[in-house]
């Protein structure tokens, strides 16, 4: 019965179970209304509706989310590239809840069905889904940046990563995640209010701290599913399409080395190349020295010249 996993019907009935229409409006509100507060931005700043507390507010949310996808529900809950001990684990939880994704376990399931069928039928966001020709790599673009979320199927965590169902740290983190949603939009308005004392601060940094914030980071996220999977280099080799986009580097903090990646998984740097940047792999050599992470997955470099590809003759 299980004997194809890349069918359709099997894949469906063994890798995902559906999502609720509750659901599904939910996540259309928290994916447009984000969107608009980016589309509102450029004329809000334009009228001086931007102040140094906003930026500083939004630029700490954004870095404690953002490396709470990358460095926590990526690199250590998909991959295990490092350990670490109890606190930093259910830390690294939450601060990828704050991103306003996914659950801890629902993203990493999704994330590893696309690493286990990558560019194939089974991959959740495959940019190549509907063809190479015009129409379908453009379609194909809308399904891996978002269409995809609206999917009906919910990659199943039973299924993909019972070692955190297992862990009743994150099992909680993960059933909390609707409280962190909460936590996300508020803490922002609640730190730009008290530090300003006024209303205004409150309703600016729900702005720029919140929802801007928000948008930027899932367009970010959404990105390396969709443009590191079309354009771009690939010095390593896959049998998918992923690749390197230097220009994502700084605000994905190191996950648009796609291609190496996917040519080394489990890899604790990414962007692992002369000139490469990858501020979450710093972040994991900061925790390596505190002595908080230990056992990290650091490339060596015979590693790196056994995937990299042998340029064309
Ligand atoms: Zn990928
Ligand atoms: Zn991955």
């Amino acid at each position: 019965m299980f004997s194809e996993p890349t069918s359709p019907t099997t894949s469906q009935r063994v890798d995902a179970d559906l999502k609720t229409p509750l659901e599904q409006a939910i996540l259309l509100l928290f994916l447009t209304i984000p969107l608009l507060a980016v589309i509102a931005a450029v004329p809000v700043a334009w009228g001086h509706g931007l102040g140094w507390h906003d930026v500083i507010i939004g630029g700490v949310m954004y870095l404690v989310s953002g490396f709470g996808i990358t460095v926590g529900y990526h690199r250590l809950f998909t991959h295990g590239s490092f350990k670490t001990g109890r606190p930093l684990r259910i830390a690294l939880a939450l601060a990828g809840s704050l991103a306003v994704e996914m659950s801890v376990t629902d993203w990493v399931a999704a994330h590893r069905r696309h690493h286990k069928y990558s560019d194939g039928d089974g991959d959740p966001h495959s940019p190549w889904r509907f063809g190479r020709d015009t129409t379908g790599v453009a379609k194909g673009f809308l399904h891996a940046h978002v269409g995809w979320l609206f999917n009906r199927e919910r990659t199943a965590p039973e299924r993909f990563c019972p070692d955190l169902l297992a862990d009743r740290d994150i099992a909680a983190v993960s059933a909390a995640f609707p409280w962190c949603v909460a936590a996300s939009v508020l803490i922002p308005p609640l730190a730009g209010g008290l530090w300003s004392m006024s209303w205004t601060g409150a309703v600016t940094a729900l702005f720029w701290g919140s929802l801007v914030r928000i948008a930027l980071l899932h367009h970010v996220t959404f990105s390396i599913n969709s443009i590191c999977h079309l354009i771009g280099e690939r010095p390593f080799t896959t049998r998918d399409q992923s690749r390197n986009v230097r220009w994502l580097a700084v605000p994905s903090l190191g996950e648009s080395w796609h291609n190496l990646h996917h040519a080394d998984p489990t890899s604790a740097r990414h962007g692992v190349l002369p000139g490469q940047l990858d501020p979450s792999a710093a972040l994991i050599r900061g925790f390596e020295r505190l002595g908080w992470a230990h056992d990290v997955r650091w490339p060596t470099a015979e590693r790196i010249a056994a995937r990299q590809a042998r340029p064309a003759e």
